[in-house]
């Protein structure tokens, strides 16, 4: 098969996501525009290639046996930060924790709970992210969504936000986002960024392999209100291993990466988990994080 300019073979994904497991991409791209992008798309439809985007990969499982199809990371124009008046717009590329940084810089409020999500804008977008209540809908003003088809802008009502989802599909990318914003004093946004990154560093373990919250907070009455982290905690799994993959000490809904991991062993101490939760309180965790590729989910997952 001819390939498209810019477009690689057999592409290692495990250093693109922060687990740094996981096997190769088919073919990969960085699309540097909005025009390229959809080029890559409209060559990947019109020749049944499916397609996957990866952002800062920070909640990504990539398959040990890779990726089928065209993965996407955006570049370029993709990845720039602009000011418009008091809307801040993004590359879906750009990281969120740069554009908190940046908005805050330009004295503008309101994306602070950005800095702590080690995410891109158009990762956050399709996982509905959020942190200490500042929820990305609430400052989001449209998403320029790229298909084969073109480009066009969304309005957050039309993208069918739900606790850490979205109605985003994988043929389907998140190109620039626009951030409606606060005037505010560059010291004062600056001092909340700070305190939000010392709250977070008291909380999480930091300077790990992890992919952040393994698990959802259950919406079932038989957790009583308790976290994921909680029934984990409470089920004994802090620290539980296999192979290269441990339930952090330090946060139990935090899988670890301590060296050599695979995603086969994330996946098998995940189900451990998950087992243990099942058997101690009766609730059944469903994964946050995203698989890119086909795994093969441990025995006794029963999805
Ligand atoms: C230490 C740590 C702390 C974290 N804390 C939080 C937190 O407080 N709150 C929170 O919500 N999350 C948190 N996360 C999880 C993660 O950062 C978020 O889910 C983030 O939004 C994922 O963005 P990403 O760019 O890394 O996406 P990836 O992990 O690369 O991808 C996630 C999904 O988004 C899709 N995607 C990626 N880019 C695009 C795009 N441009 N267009 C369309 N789809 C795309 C992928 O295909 C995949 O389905 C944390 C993770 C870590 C490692």
């Amino acid at each position: 098969m001819a390939l498209p300019g810019g477009v690689e073979r057999d592409y290692s994904l495990a250093r693109l996501t922060t687990v740094r497991a996981g096997g190769d991409a088919e073919l990969f791209a960085r699309p540097r525009s909005a025009r390229e992008l959809v080029d890559l798309l409209a060559w990947a439809a019109a020749d049944g290639i499916a397609v996957e985007a990866v952002g800062s990969g920070s909640n990504l499982l990539v398959a040990d046996a890779g990726v089928r199809g065209l993965v996407l990371k955006l570049d370029g124009e993709l990845s720039t930060i602009e000011r418009e008046g008091t809307m801040l717009v993004c590359g879906g590329g750009v990281r969120l924790p740069s554009a908190a940084a940046k908005a805050a810089g330009w004295g503008l409020g309101g994306l602070e709970f950005g800095i702590n999500i080690p995410g891109t804008v158009g990762g956050a977008v399709r996982m509905n992210a959020n942190a200490y209540g500042g929820q990305l809908a609430r400052v989001l003003e449209w998403v320029e969504v790229c298909t084969a088809a073109g480009a066009e802008r969304r309005v957050p009502d039309e993208l069918g936000f739900a606790y850490r989802s979205s109605n985003l599909g994988p043929g389907e990318v998140v190109s620039r986002a626009a951030f409606g914003l606060a005037e505010a004093e560059p010291a004062a946004v600056k001092a909340i960024l700070a305190e939000m990154r010392a709250k977070r560093r008291e909380a999480q373990p930091s300077g790990i392999k992890t992919f952040g919250s393994t698990f959802k907070n259950p919406d079932d009455p038989r957790a009583e209100g308790r976290t994921a982290g909680q029934l984990l905690e409470a089920a004994g799994c802090r620290g539980l291993a296999a192979g290269g993959a441990r339930f952090s000490p330090k946060h139990a809904n935090f899988v670890e990466n301590t060296g050599s991991a695979t995603t086969a062993d994330v996946l098998s101490v995940m189900a451990a988990g998950r087992r243990r939760v099942k058997e101690r309180f009766g609730v059944e965790l469903e994964p946050e994080v995203q698989v890119l590729g086909e795994v093969e989910w441990p025995q006794g997952w029963e999805r």
